[in-house]
């Protein structure tokens, strides 16, 4: 089953006395195991997009399917129960929080989601590991260079083991030779965890490695290549 469906999906935003339709009835299916990448200029609605896809805003029209649950319907405690069990999110900036170290900051919402600390403890030590990140479990986000913080944003984002990991250039406050590495790190947890992954990015040479390449035009979802 895909892991996430948008089904003819339509969002306005009201700006005054103007309407502006930004998805126009968008389709997209997300794969486990697979990696897209959503280019489009600025404007064009990647945010919108993330967003609708994350449960983070509701759609106009049209239906947005979690596995094969449909959301439209769904009242906001459980759309965000259901967000933050299925779905992680990497932003540009790192978000993470300042006063914990990079262990607690991926412990933290697998507390939240009812696991013990010692399990959340396991698990995040693991998954820093995987990142490359062993050596630095016990330092504070200052202590960490701008790629190192978000290869923990990354393990906080899958630490509740989402089906899905939705991402909003993660890599563009990086210099070219960072964002390749923690981009190479992304992929490899991709596919070593089977999450589908929807990541908007500017980065052409990043895109060209993903599984697949989508762009947004006039407000549908159209496949590149
Ligand atoms: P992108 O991420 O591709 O740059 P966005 O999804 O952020 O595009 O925005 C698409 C358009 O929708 C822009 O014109 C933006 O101004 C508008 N927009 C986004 N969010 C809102 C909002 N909450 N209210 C009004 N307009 C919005
Ligand atoms: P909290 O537990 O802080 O109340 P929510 O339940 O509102 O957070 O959101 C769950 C997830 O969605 C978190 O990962 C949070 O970072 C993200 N999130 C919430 N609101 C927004 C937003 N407006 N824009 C981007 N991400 C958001």
């Amino acid at each position: 089953a895909p892991a996430l469906t948008l089904s003819a999906v339509v969002r306005t935003y009201r700006q005054g006395e103007a309407t502006l339709s930004i998805l126009r009835g968008a389709d997209l299916t997300l794969w486990p195991g697979q990696s897209v990448a959503l280019v489009a200029p600025s404007g064009a609605g990647k945010s919108t997009l993330l967003h609708v896809a994350g449960l983070l805003e509701k759609p106009d029209g049209g239906e947005v399917y979690v596995g094969n649950a449909p959301t439209a319907a769904m009242g906001d405690p459980e759309r965000t129960a259901l967000r933050r069990t299925a779905i992680g999110f990497v932003y540009q900036a790192h978000h993470l929080l300042p006063e914990f170290t990079a262990l607690e900051n991926v412990v933290l919402p697998q507390m939240i989601a009812g696991l013990t600390k010692r399990e959340a403890g396991e698990r995040g030590t693991e998954l820093l590991s995987f990142l490359g990140l062993g050596q630095r479990t016990g330092h504070r986000p200052a202590e960490l260079s701008g790629g190192e913080q978000q290869r923990v944003a990354i393990a906080r984002a899958v630490a509740n083991a989402p089906g899905m990991l939705l991402a909003d250039e993660p890599t563009g406050n990086l210099d070219p030779r960072t964002a390749d590495h923690v981009f190479a790190t992304l992929t490899s947890l991709i596919r070593a965890t089977g999450l589908a992954a929807l990541i908007a990015t500017h980065n052409m040479d990043l895109a060209a490695r993903m599984d697949r390449r989508v762009t947004l035009q006039d407000g549908l979802v159209v496949e590149l290549d």
